[in-house]
């Protein structure tokens, strides 16, 4: 390769597996600043170079995103200075001497998809895909294909993008974000809910991992941002959204990153919210380290269209037996203990069926919606600058605990993936929208029976003391 083909760029760290992703679809997202765009390009660059003849594209949804100063075209242009690689405006294009083209496009409207069905290209680029509806994105990436002979040869797709965007949800669930684990390739699940034979991955981009960025007024900016917005475009976080209910919810701070066995001394009790079909039943298991007070979900059990009797019968399987003893109290869904129609009929409520299984003792949860929201928010507060994220706290009342008072064990998988995604109610802000059975708020209740019933449990007796079934909570006095 002659000399004047050189081009002066070295990726950074973190944009390494984004250069050498093997999947069909890769995404690298996250913060605002971690030099997505520039990597994008260099790929694009790298794989012109590597083989000739070959056509790449550069799409944004709009074009003076991609034309206007110290955007994406002028710094291809600086990328390329002094090669011989020559662009041609009109065609809004560079080309290669081997026969390699770079297009740069744009897909303002939906109709414009149109004009990319059956376009020849090796590798695509959604820069800012955020601003694409998933309609667009599909369409172009199901219609295209390679220019090329070469066996096993396939049109690669990589994408950029911040949290927050219109395709945020999208996104967020094509990519599993915070599901599958960074990095991690998986089968694609298209918005139809179909399997599809493509790979996909993401790579977090962290504005830390940008060395050009850190320390500057740019990174001032984006720490004066509110906090949800600044944990989003800082940090990359993207369990944050406007709206979102939990707004403390931080996977890094929530989620124990080396869970360990609970010591038998610690306080135990669990949750249950009822559910059969279209919701689902929520059991957790709870702990509390009486040093700190901090509050553990330890385990998770999360199933649909199971009778209570079947429910039980698993919690029991799954409750190791020198743990069932322990176990103080169950705060339940308090509907379960209606028998009025099950009376009727001459059958068992469905507390009465769980207890009989011998899952038990069961007490009715406190069911104060806006109290145990609030209870659960507050316990979920966690201090940024004791945890060494942010420069100072300016919360008055602020504990400056690094982290929250609940934290899950990573295998209570269903709290980790909806509680995050609950969002306020617009007509009663106190509360989060759950009135459609869709919504998955069953981890989220199940925990604010749990944690609004931890109060009490350091006061109860070990079940041996109470093995009937209560249909209320007993009253202690707690000095
Ligand atoms: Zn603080």
């Amino acid at each position: 390769m002659p000399e004047a083909q050189e081009i002066e760029w070295s990726p950074q760290k973190a944009q390494l597996p984004f250069l050498t992703s093997p999947a069909d679809e890769t995404f690298f997202g996250g913060a605002a600043g971690g030099g997505k765009t520039d990597v994008a390009l260099a790929w694009q660059i790298l794989r012109r170079q590597k083989y000739a003849g070959s056509r790449g594209m550069f799409l944004r949804r709009q074009f003076e995103n991609l034309s206007k100063p110290g955007a994406a075209i002028d710094r291809a242009h600086e990328l390329l200075a002094g090669t011989d690689v020559y662009w041609r405006g009109d065609e809004h294009s560079f080309y290669w001497p081997n026969g390699s083209r770079l297009a740069f496009g744009h897909v303002k409207e939906e109709k414009n998809k149109f004009g990319y069905q059956g376009a020849q290209v090796d590798d695509i680029v959604f820069d800012e895909l955020g601003e694409f509806p998933v309609t667009i994105y599909e369409f172009i990436t199901t219609r295209i294909r390679s220019t090329r002979s070469d066996p096993g040869f396939k049109t690669k797709v990589r994408a950029t993008g911040n949290p927050g965007g219109m395709g945020h949800a999208w996104i967020k669930k094509r990519f599993r974000i915070g599901e599958a684990m960074p990095g991690q390739v998986f089968p694609i699940i298209n918005s139809e809910g179909k399997l599809t034979h493509k790979k996909g991955v993401f790579y977090p981009s962290l504005l830390r991992d940008n060395k050009y960025l850190v320390g500057t007024d740019y990174e001032r900016d984006l720490d004066a941002l509110p906090e949800h917005l600044r944990r989003a475009f800082k940090e990359g976080d993207w369990s944050v959204f406007e709206g979102q209910f939990f707004a403390d919810w931080s996977e890094d701070r929530m989620v124990v990153k080396q869970p360990f066995v609970i010591p038998l001394n610690w306080p135990r009790w669990m949750s249950y919210d009822y559910g059969f079909k279209p919701g689902w039943a929520c059991w957790h298991w709870w702990a509390q380290d009486p040093i700190t007070n901090r509050r553990y979900v330890y385990r998770e059990l999360y199933v649909q269209e199971l009778h209570p009797p079947e429910q039980a019968r698993k919690v029991l399987k799954m409750t190791p037996v020198d743990e069932q003893h322990r176990i103080r109290a169950i705060y339940c869904d308090p509907s379960i203990f209606n028998s009025r129609k099950a009376e009727m009929e001459g059958l068992p409520s469905i507390a009465e069926e769980i207890a009989l299984e011998g899952v038990r003792p069961l007490f009715e949860a406190d069911n104060r919606r806006a109290h145990g929201w609030s209870v659960l928010r507050t316990a979920m507060q966690w201090c940024r600058w004791a945890a060494g994220i942010s420069p100072k706290c300016n919360n008055e009342v602020c504990l400056h605990n690094p982290y929250p008072q609940i934290q899950y064990f990573p295998e209570c998988y269903a709290a980790i993936r909806t509680i995050p995604e609950l969002v306020h109610d617009p007509m009663n802000p106190m509360d989060i929208i759950h009135q459609d059975p869709k919504i998955e708020d069953h981890a989220a209740d199940c925990d604010r029976y749990g944690i609004v019933g931890a109060r009490r449990v350091q006061a109860l007796p070990t079940p041996g003391h109470a093995r009937r079934l209560r249909r209320r909570p007993v009253r202690i006095k707690v000095a």
